[in-house]
């Protein structure tokens, strides 16, 4: 019995092996067409799932995120005006603080997973996306595609609003605080960024740079 709902299979040549996450049975999968899902001989748990819009959706919704990361690094985050006093901040200005406080771990930690991380995740999802869909062998791309599922753990951009929500409550009957558009960008980038993760399947990006290896290989 054939594994998959798909009728068609573009390409019969290639085939990988996935492990079926609910019963251990290993289901050969051939290449996907977009709208078409694979399911497990065995117990029929769906394996892999091609979104409708392609490579298209992820590749939209990184650059929408990559614009949205920039957004909120270029403009004042918050400015508090405590006293008389004013300050304004960015995200950067925010680690750069904790730096300055002593607390040197902390913001090393803020860096890492509200600017460093997300901005790596963004660029090598989308330099691998489009080298994909623009069917370019691009250097490097096969190892950018596995550090991409190692960077997701380190993107927490959820945890830094919620310390930014504390400091509002907190610091509201102390202080006047003014949002810049930089903190409406980030709190954009948090479903934004969510969505893409969501709509990003490496197994269909390993599987494409599979089939053209496979076909470069033949044609050889
Ligand atoms: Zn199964």
């Amino acid at each position: 019995m054939a594994p998959m709902s798909q009728s068609h299979p573009p390409h019969e040549s290639y085939a990988e092996l996935i492990a079926c996450h609910e019963c251990d049975t290993l289901n050969q999968i051939p290449a996907l067409v977009p709208g078409r899902m694979a399911r497990c001989r065995c117990c029929s748990a769906v394996l892999l799932r091609y979104p409708k819009g392609g490579l298209d959706r992820p590749i939209a919704l990184y650059f929408t995120a990559l614009l949205l990361l920039l957004l909120s690094n270029a403009f004042p985050f918050l400015s508090l005006e405590i006293q008389g006093r004013s300050e304004v901040t960015n995200i950067f200005g925010a680690s750069w603080a904790l730096y300055g406080a002593g607390m040197g771990e902390l913001a090393v930690v803020v860096f890492i997973t509200s600017i460093l991380a997300p901005a790596l995740l963004i660029s090598s999802s989308l330099y691998v996306l489009l080298g994909v869909r623009l069917h370019r062998s691009l250097p490097a791309i096969r190892t950018l595609l596995s550090w991409i599922s190692q960077l997701e753990p380190w993107v927490m951009l959820d945890v830094f609003i919620l310390g930014v929500l504390v400091a509002f409550v907190k610091l509201g009957s102390m202080a006047t605080m003014h949002i810049g558009i930089s903190l409406v960008a980030f709190i954009g980038l948090i479903p934004v960024t969510a969505a893409a993760q969501a709509a990003f399947e490496p197994h269909l990006l390993w599987q494409q740079i599979g089939l053209r290896r496979g076909n470069k290989q033949h044609a050889g």
